[in-house]
């Protein structure tokens, strides 16, 4: 008998979340209604922001985020390579040059030490950012008390694509807080920590920039007479007032978000419990995992392991066996910058060595709520007589 495959990820959909679906269908408001404001709200509290604002992708919110900090023309937006294209295709929708700083090959996230050195050339170069997106890679937090000192002294705004992290902390505080950001973005893919099936949500502390995001996401029209130009003409009356897209979520989706969030913590400790499994397990393979800070509580939407002393080529063999004996590992991610698209971007290129080290050597072990410790020891199992076999 053939066994089944085990993905990298998946969502856990149980009755609670299929009622509140069919409660909504059954309901008037099937597009924008109240489910959106209660997701909402819930999220902010949970998070403790003072703002938040659902959308129908991270994608789209990202995009709402870089709009609301004013990415303009030509504007400069840094952001790490090993993310997922949307990050950096948020700010070229708005016509930004993006470049790329080196990973941290310890946390695989965006390396303080590279941004810091950066910074300092393109301040005498006059090339500075107006925004950095940071990513928390698999559900790590960066450094954002140091990122955040950085942004005080050479004038940057900050976004968190934090697409993997939500349910994680950084200093205590759940991310999404915003203590140390302007604006933090959250995905609902079915892959991420809660889904919505597809959805995101964008956070933030400002007023300002929540009604921007808030008018962005509906076509920038508003309903609100205090911002009117023109007296209001009679019932019907609305403006147009900035430039929007349709980004909305949409209530059956709000409502599967909803009911996830009640469920996060315990998805969070499951993933929690699975990262401790395969620490274990792996310990003493020549393999190294993402370092935990002692300031970060990872949401763990991955768990990464980086090859030590193998070849390209037997990575590329690892990776192949690996999915033929039905464990659908994943990489997260290819170098954005190396797509051909992001190759023709108009941007002054920085290399980023670690970064290119790490896409030669990482794989994504299978990890989401529903793994069982019998698919666990399966994966293990595989991957040491993989990666001891004289690949
Ligand atoms: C998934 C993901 C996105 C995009 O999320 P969507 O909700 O699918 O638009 C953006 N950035 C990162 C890092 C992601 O993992």
């Amino acid at each position: 008998m053939k066994r089944k495959n085990i993905p990298y990820a998946r969502q856990n959909i149980n009755n609670l979340d299929i009622n509140a679906v069919v409660k909504v269908l059954q309901s008037e408001m099937i597009t924008q209604g109240p489910v959106n404001i209660d997701f909402e709200s819930y999220v902010s509290n949970y998070c403790n922001s003072k703002y938040a604002l659902s959308f129908n992708s991270a994608t789209s919110a990202l995009h709402g985020a870089c709009k609301a900090l004013n990415i303009r023309e030509n504007d400069i937006v840094w952001t790490s390579p090993i993310t997922f294209v949307s990050t950096a295709n948020s700010a070229i929708y708005c016509g930004a040059r993006v470049n790329y700083i080196d990973i941290d090959p310890e946390t695989f996230n965006i390396s303080v030490k590279c941004l810091g050195d950066q910074l300092k050339n393109a301040k005498k170069e006059k090339t500075l950012p107006k925004v950095i997106i940071v990513v928390h890679l698999g559900g790590l937090s960066c450094d954002m008390k140091e990122i955040y000192k950085l942004s005080k002294i050479y004038g940057f705004k900050i976004i968190e694509d934090a697409s993997h992290a939500i349910g994680g902390e950084y200093d205590k505080n759940k991310i999404g807080s915003c203590k140390y950001s302007d604006i933090c973005v959250f995905s609902f893919h079915p892959v991420k920590i809660i889904t919505s099936a597809e959805g995101g949500m964008a956070l933030t502390n400002k007023s300002s920039l929540a009604r921007h995001l808030s008018l962005f996401r509906t076509h920038g029209i508003t309903r609100d007479p205090s911002l009117f130009s023109r007296k209001k003409e009679g019932a019907w009356y609305y403006e147009q007032i900035s430039d929007g897209f349709n980004y909305r979520m949409n209530e059956l989706q709000a409502a599967l978000g909803l009911s996830q969030m009640k469920r996060i913590d315990k998805f969070i400790k499951k993933r929690q419990l699975l990262a401790r499994n395969y620490n274990k397990l792996l310990a003493n393979l020549p393999i190294s995992n993402q370092k935990q800070s002692d300031l970060a509580y990872s949401s763990y939407h991955l768990y990464i392991v980086r090859l030590k002393n193998f070849s390209k080529d037997s990575h590329r063999k690892i990776f192949s066996l690996m999915r033929d004996n039905g464990i659908l590992v994943n990489l997260h991610y290819i170098p954005v910058y190396k797509h051909p698209f992001h190759k023709k971007q108009k941007t002054k290129f920085f290399k980023c060595i670690q970064a290119e080290n790490y896409y030669k050597e990482a794989i994504s072990l299978p990890m989401y709520y529903d793994l069982t410790k019998d698919e666990q020891n399966r994966v293990v199992k595989t991957f040491k007589r993989i990666l001891l076999s004289n690949i």
